[in-house]
């Protein structure tokens, strides 16, 4: 990276930096992207995975929202239908008011027609039904147990989920690369370079080995999320803050399936102050995630502190809303724990409100420091969208308007080329090799897609890589070695957090994380110490309830 002059530096391998780095090089910028931990290492990996339609939009009549998400859902399942699946939702209607069947039918209705080229060339899989209100009876046989007797039927529509919010970042860095980008993990940007009032490019800190590295750039763009402000002060420049106040949102996996097939929204009180809350109960590789829980964060980014309080209080909004499922402290397998911009003022609510629109800065035009823009995301679902516009913002700055035409919104991800979902999971079944079992192949084709054929090629050279690497886990050891070999990983949490789908309903056993730590070790030359202090620090990683 200290070789060349870039077109742009992108800072942050979220969702929104991977986005705009592919965006970038498939425009023909020369671009490198940098984090300063793992990519999708914060708050990407942390949301409820749901790829929102942008019927919650209705409510605050914002109907260009609404129209948006439901083109980014669609733009998702076009080029990751390995990771992005239709989700049928309900939530129940009660009352004559917003939740009443006559507000959800016209909301429903509107929503549709709104949303009507949603399944234009899309394959039967991944087609989104037109919603509908169903009876109580039907509501009770999508979400067994409940027993409010308020209920009198319940709205129904779909959006979708991501099945692995990592590995979509993941494919988005690699599609980045294969387009011609450069782009390292554990390389934290510690300095801006300046030429008078304009920037010139990035020092960065290589993580593993402590070396900076200068890397001399056109235009820069600050894609840090919650750290946004953190990276502006080291400008040493007075510059516009864009993030006023951050909430800390939690969500729960749980280690009970509640569910069948449909994600439910459900409300439920506080005692102390009578405040309803919505919460979304999501079905999750066989077990159940719940979010979100929101209050105020106050402190450095880097301290995010989940008290006791936060996870008696998230037990209680879950009993709350939904009564039968009596959940307890050792009910809760994972905490999902990530930090998200809010709106000015509302720090001074009894729950801070998270960000409603994406911000992008031209600090040239708001502060005079020219070549330097921050994006501060909303949404992991519209991340694509927001880094068409950031390029185009780019292209501008760099005097390279003529003939850029976005394909992000329909250029397969890796893995992502397949026109027919269902299809090519039959195909795939009736080809792959006889020792992978069900569960194990599936997880493949929904991690990986056509790229499952990379692991199954690595297995091949060794029969034990096709074995799983836990006797519950679905993942088998050629998942290991591809990570490192193909995907950057560097530390055991990389692989076992974000490159496989291995921790995804909870932690695994001690044996587990020692199987994946010495296939590791193969590759890596690791010795018996080093893979102690990986498996301690993956433990520590996680937080405890
Ligand atoms: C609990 C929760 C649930 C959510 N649920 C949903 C949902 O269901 N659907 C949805 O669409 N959205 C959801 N969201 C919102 C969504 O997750 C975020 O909007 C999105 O992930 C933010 O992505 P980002 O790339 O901006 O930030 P991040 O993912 O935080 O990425 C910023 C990156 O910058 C890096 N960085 C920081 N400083 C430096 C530096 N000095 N040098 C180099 N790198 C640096 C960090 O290491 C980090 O990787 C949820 C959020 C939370 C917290």
């Amino acid at each position: 990276m200290d070789q060349k002059t870039y077109d742009v530096v992108i800072i942050g391998g979220g969702i929104h930096g991977a986005f705009a780095a592919r965006e970038a090089a498939l425009r023909g910028l020369s671009v490198a992207l940098l984090d300063r931990r793992d990519f999708c290492g914060a708050t990407s990996a942390n949301s409820l995975k749901i790829i929102h339609g942008g019927i919650r939009y209705l409510q605050q009549l914002d109907f260009r929202r609404v129209i948006e998400s439901a083109r980014e859902r669609r733009n998702l399942m076009l080029i990751a239908p390995h990771l992005v699946h239709p989700l049928p939702c309900t939530m129940p209607t009660h009352g004559m008011l917003m939740r009443s069947k006559r507000v959800m039918t016209a909301g429903l209705l509107l929503n549709d027609l709104l949303t009507s080229g949603r399944n234009r060339d899309m394959s039967p899989e991944k087609q989104i039904p037109a919603g509908t209100v169903v009876s109580r009876e039907e509501f009770l046989q999508m979400v067994p147990g409940i027993t409010d007797v308020r209920y009198d039927g319940a709205a129904v529509w779909h959006d979708a989920m991501v099945y692995s919010s990592e590995r979509l970042v993941v494919s988005a860095v690699e599609a980045a690369v294969q387009a011609g980008a450069d782009a390292a993990n554990y390389a934290e940007i510690v300095r801006f370079l300046m030429n008078g009032k304009q920037v010139t490019g990035v020092v960065a800190k290589d993580v593993v080995s402590g070396d900076e590295i200068i890397i001399k750039s056109k235009v820069v763009v600050n894609n840090t999320g919650p750290w946004s402000n953190e990276v502006l002060l080291l400008l040493e420049e007075k510059v516009t803050m864009p993030v006023t106040g951050l909430a800390l949102e939690l969500n729960f996996v749980l280690k009970r399936q509640l569910l069948k097939n449909h994600a439910v929204g459900l409300a439920g009180c506080r005692k102390e102050d009578a405040r309803e809350r919505l919460l979304f109960f999501v079905p999750w590789h066989g077990v159940t995630m719940v979010g979100t829980y929101c209050r105020l964060h106050a402190g450095r980014v880097e301290r995010i502190q989940v008290m006791d309080q936060d996870i008696n209080s998230f037990i209680d909004d879950i009993n709350n809303a939904f009564p039968p499922a009596c959940i307890t402290r050792e009910d809760v397998a994972l905490v999902h724990a990530g930090l998200l911009p809010i709106e000015a003022g509302s720090e001074m609510w009894p729950e801070p409100e998270p960000l409603r629109h994406y911000r992008l800065i031209d600090h040239g035009r708001k502060d005079g420091i020219e070549g330097l823009f921050t994006v501060l995301g909303v949404k992991y679902t519209t991340a694509r969208d927001v880094a068409e516009k950031t390029i185009n913002k780019v292209l501008g700055k760099l005097g390279k308007w003529g003939g850029f035409i976005s394909r992000s919104g329909s250029t397969p991800l890796p893995g992502g080329d397949i026109p027919d979902f269902e299809r090519f999971v039959s195909e795939a079944r009736a080809s792959a090799p006889k020792e992978l079992s069900e569960s194990v192949l599936s997880n493949l084709l929904y991690c990986y897609g056509t790229g499952y054929m990379t692991i199954i090629e690595i297995g091949k050279t060794d029969p034990g890589l096709l074995q799983t690497v836990g006797p519950k886990a679905s993942v088998i050891g050629a998942e290991v070695i591809n990570a490192v070999r193909n995907e950057m990983a560097l530390n055991l949490g990389d692989v076992v957090f974000r490159r496989t789908d291995l921790c995804s309903a909870g932690l695994p056993d001690d044996d587990t994380l020692k199987a994946c730590a010495r296939l590791m070790a193969r590759e890596l030359s690791w010795d018996k110490s080093k893979i102690e202090k990986e498996i301690a620090s993956v433990k520590a990683a996680v937080i405890e309830v």
